[in-house]
């Protein structure tokens, strides 16, 4: 049971706050952040040990409109460049299947300037805009901002910035409540009011032995991601790819679609996302960039299948899926590794993943085709096509590779597979990220933010913009926050 009808009268409430946010992650942070300013009671409850969510595992790019650092670099942007972008990726078909709500996606564009310059002057993150080689997909101008790390390598690249949101909320007086999941959505059985979420503390423990926590708040903000993590809900959304493995935080297990369904909520089409290549065995991921930036992939018969400098990672998952065993083999050269050792946005993640030593690394054809147990004259074939094509040949795979270079040993090499990391079905929100009911009407002080409420692609995989969930999660929650805490100014 997500929802539980309650008298609020007969209830020993353990705390009354003003705004409970449930999920600490990118969205949860942000609303709490934004709304301690203000003289609001904030309480966070988190499911996991400790805040950050996915948001903190991402890879950390968070695009913004006409924010300040494009300003400063004199980059015209603005929240209708950015939905023309958005319509730019949706095919013929798509268009008509999947309707993108402009006004949602121009707030949040409108909004998400601000927020950079929020994080940036406010919470302290430091960020940088990025204006370097690496193309990032869907923009027509630089708007992709991320975390500068210190020197050394760092696995987890979104981690600056939800340490940083942390921390601020910490300092505005936040209550965040760890390892305090909470699954259920209170309403006054005879109002039908939103009156408070109840979290139960160790959820390990027998049932008998849980204790609920009864949370009264004027506010209740669902900032609990997806339903990635669980496996019945995804197969059941989408069984075509269910086999694949998930790679991800454990605990966004769709608590808050459950909520919605009950609740009779308007939700969105459902959308899953792969991403990466991951390494087989180890299951490190990738950056697409890596793919896109001159390596080639080939499959178990030593045959190149894709044309690897154009492809969205969706539709690269898709064709190494639909390959004998569902995988491939990324192959690349020094050239590749010294340009990802150099470019600023590559080099910490690029430098973990090469400490993590997943890489064959050979010197010859043969050698490398021994590595991965690959036919070594299809093997030798398919270079010296790539690296004829790079001279102007006609290559029969189009050879779209942003750093077109002669591949040569050493050759740096890998065996992928897809996984998938993303599964939600948001519900459905207004301007101030309100939920709706299937009815169309707004429920006042219930909101949702990030992927718990409608992702701005509406569910169309063919549209892709590389920093638009965190931007997405990060500015909802300061929309929220903000919608929230100005009532206690
Ligand atoms: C490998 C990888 C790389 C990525 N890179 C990027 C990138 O570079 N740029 C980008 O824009 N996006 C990226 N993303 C996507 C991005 O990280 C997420 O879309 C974003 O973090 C979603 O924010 P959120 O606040 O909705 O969810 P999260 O950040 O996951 O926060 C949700 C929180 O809710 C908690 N929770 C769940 N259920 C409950 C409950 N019942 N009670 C209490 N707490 C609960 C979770 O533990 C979690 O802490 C990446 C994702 C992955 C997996």
């Amino acid at each position: 049971m997500f929802v539980r009808s309650v008298e609020p009268g007969l209830i020993t409430w353990e705390t009354e706050t003003d705004f409970v946010v449930v999920g600490g992650g990118g969205c949860g942070l942000s609303a709490a952040a934004t709304a301690g300013a203000y003289d609001c009671d904030v309480v966070v409850v988190e499911k996991a040990d400790s805040v950050g969510g996915k948001a903190e595992v991402a890879t950390g790019q968070i695009c913004g409109v006409d924010s300040p650092l494009q300003r400063e670099k004199g980059i015209e942007d603005s929240p209708q460049a950015f939905y023309d972008d958005l319509l730019t990726q949706q095919t013929e078909e798509s268009v008509d299947q999947y309707d993108l709500n402009e006004t949602l996606i121009t707030t949040v564009a409108d909004r998400s300037g601000e927020t950079i310059e929020w994080l940036i002057e406010e919470v302290g993150a430091d960020l940088t805009l990025h204006t370097g080689r690496f193309e990032m997909s869907g923009h027509r101008v630089y708007r992709t901002h991320y975390p500068v790390h210190e020197d050394g390598v760092i696995p987890r690249a979104g981690k600056p910035v939800t340490d940083a949101l942390h921390e601020t909320a910490l300092d505005r007086g936040v209550d965040v409540r760890t390892g305090f999941p909470s699954d259920q959505l209170l309403v006054d059985e005879r109002t039908g009011d939103i009156v408070g979420v109840a979290s139960k503390e160790n959820p390990t423990a027998v049932p008998r032995r849980q204790e609920v926590h009864m949370i009264r708040a004027d506010h209740v903000l669902l900032a609990c991601d997806g339903f990635a993590a669980n496996q019945e809900l995804f197969a059941d959304r989408f069984p075509e790819v269910a086999t694949l493995d998930y790679w991800g935080t454990r605990e966004n297990t769709g608590d808050a679609i459950r909520m919605a369904e009950e609740l009779g909520l308007r939700l969105d089409e459902p959308l899953f996302d792969m991403h990466g290549p991951f390494t087989v065995p180890e299951g490190i991921y990738l950056p697409n960039e890596l793919v896109k930036a001159g390596s080639i992939i080939v499959n178990e018969s030593a045959e190149r299948f894709m044309d690897c400098g154009d492809v969205p990672y969706r539709v690269m998952d898709i064709h190494i899926v639909e390959q004998e065993g569902g995988v491939g083999y990324l192959i690349f050269d020094q050239e590749i590794v010294d340009l990802f050792t150099n470019e600023e946005l590559t080099r910490h993640q690029f430098g973990y993943i090469l400490e993590e030593d997943p890489f064959a690394v050979t010197e010859s054809i043969a050698d490398l085709a021994v590595a991965h147990g690959l036919d070594e004259a299809t093997l030798a074939g398919v270079i010296e096509a790539v690296n004829r094509a790079v001279n102007g040949d006609p290559d029969e795979v189009p050879h779209g590779r942003a750093y077109p270079h002669d591949l040569s040993p050493p050759f740096y090499s890998t065996k992928i597979k897809p996984m998938y990391v993303k599964g939600r079905q948001g519900i459905k929100v207004n301007e101030r990220m309100q939920v709706r009911r299937e009815d169309g009407t707004v429920i006042d002080n219930l909101y949702a933010g990030g992927n718990a409420s409608e992702s701005l692609e509406a569910g169309d995989p063919h549209v892709y913009i590389a920093g638009m969930d965190l931007m997405t999660a990060l500015t909802e929650g300061h929309i929220v926050g903000e919608h929230v805490g100005s009532q206690y100014a």
